[in-house]
């Protein structure tokens, strides 16, 4: 039976990362004005932060654990600020996620330290990442992959040390012929010529990446297997495997600043004397204030958002399959963001939009939700194909 009522242990384990991400925020207007710098690794205060601490509870049985609890401190680290940590450890990146799914023990051992960004973005090839064009060709002489090509917004692009890229080696093939090939930054014809500039999660470094003759070894092909099958797909199935974990993880970044918004918002409200009256039914909806009335849908919309992000991460924890729940958290997430940050500003008005204040900061960087990892429109056909039993031929 599913439960997420949370522990006292899970409580304390979640009140830390707040206290993290209270600190955090401090930095959220900072980084995001100063675009072009990288956040310190460590900010001032982590020092102090951590020497003063009590030691967290150990997790027992019964308490939350695994890729729930992951969820939910992600979405209390972007409460805080999406880009700024108190901390910023180098966990993986979406490339790290790919080098699990489908490296071999050898590749993961060699690769697994590295923090790999995933590069499949180009200026032509987007939702469809079936129409990569750049290039990978095998030199026979020298057992080497020769890469050419351009990709553009790599999430942690500047920081990773090496990247997952996507690249054909069979124009012909079509989906079949894209193989993913591990490269190390530093890697000569490999450049990063920017950072790129954004609307939201300004701070993160996203950047762009040219490949012009970069010579690569035979074995950084990811998984070993040059072969390129037929008729069927499941080779590219098994890579877009990867972000059943992943969408997930997007939905509960986006909402948690979708949270911060609804947190800052019941404040100035309750501050105004409007007060959320949760005894009144469906029918009693008229007898509060209209804002009242606006903000209890927003929040009902979030607890919709993030039990189904939480469902997600569940099945995944039992090792169940969860390809359609990633895409429906994320879908959801994705929209359901807009609409609470959004909603949020027209609740409060003027205080919504000032830059003395983080709220309109938090619907700028929560759009990313519903673009990057696939668009909204694209879980929904996945979606759509799942409930329907399409095949892509079917219904793109
Ligand atoms: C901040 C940021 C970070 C990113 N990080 C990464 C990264 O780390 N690695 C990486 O490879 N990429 C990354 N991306 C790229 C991201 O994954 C793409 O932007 C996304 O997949 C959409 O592709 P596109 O921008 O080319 O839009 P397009 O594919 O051109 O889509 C444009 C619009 O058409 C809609 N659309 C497209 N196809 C269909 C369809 N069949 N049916 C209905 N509607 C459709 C889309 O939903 C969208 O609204 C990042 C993007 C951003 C903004």
């Amino acid at each position: 039976m599913i439960d997420f009522r949370l522990t006292e242990t899970d409580r304390v384990h979640l009140d830390r990362t707040r206290a993290e991400a209270l600190i955090s925020r401090r930095y959220a207007r900072q980084f995001d004005e100063a675009e072009s710098e990288m956040i310190p690794d460590t900010l001032p205060e982590a020092d102090d932060f951590y020497a003063n601490l009590d030691p967290l509870p150990a997790v027992g049985a019964e308490d939350t654990q695994g890729p729930v609890m992951m969820l939910l401190q992600v979405m209390g680290q972007s409460w805080g600020d999406y880009s700024v940590r108190l901390r910023r450890s180098l966990q993986g990146g979406l490339g790290n996620a790919a080098l699990a799914a489908a490296g071999t023990e050898e590749q993961k051992a060699k690769w697994g330290d590295l923090l790999l960004s995933m590069a499949i973005t180009e200026p032509g090839c987007g939702s469809d990442p079936s129409r990569v064009t750049t290039t990978a060709v095998l030199d026979e002489a020298t057992n080497e992959w020769v890469l050419n090509g351009e990709k553009i917004f790599v999430t942690t692009g500047l920081r990773a040390t090496g990247v997952v890229i996507w690249a054909t080696i069979d124009k012909s093939a079509g989906r079949a012929g894209i193989k993913s090939f591990l490269v190390e930054k530093g890697t000569p014809g490999f450049e990063v010529p920017h950072k790129e500039k954004k609307l939201g999660i300004r701070a993160d470094d996203t950047a762009a990446y040219v490949f012009s003759d970069c010579r690569i070894p035979r074995e950084n092909l990811l998984g070993l297997d040059e072969s390129i099958p037929k008729a069927s797909s499941g080779g590219f199935r098994g890579v877009m495997k990867t972000f059943n974990m992943t969408r997930p993880l997007t939905a509960a970044m986006g909402l948690g600043m979708a949270e911060a918004a609804i947190d800052f918002t019941r404040d100035e409200l309750e501050a105004a004397g409007i007060r959320p009256d949760y005894s009144v039914g469906p029918g009693g909806m008229g007898r509060i204030s209209a804002a009242a009335e606006r903000f209890m849908r927003l929040e009902a919309l979030f607890e919709a958002s993030k039990l189904t992000t939480l469902q997600c991460g569940w099945l995944a924890g039992q090792g169940k399959p969860n390809n359609m729940e990633s895409s429906v958290c994320k879908a959801h997430a994705g929209s359901s963001v807009r609409e609470i940050t959004q909603g949020c500003i027209e609740i409060l008005g003027s205080v919504g939009v000032s830059r003395e204040l983080l709220l309109e900061k938090w619907m700028r960087d929560s759009r990313i939700t519903d673009i990057y990892e696939g668009t909204g429109e694209i879980q929904r056909l996945i979606i759509a194909r799942g409930l329907l039993d399409y095949t892509r031929a079917d219904l793109k």
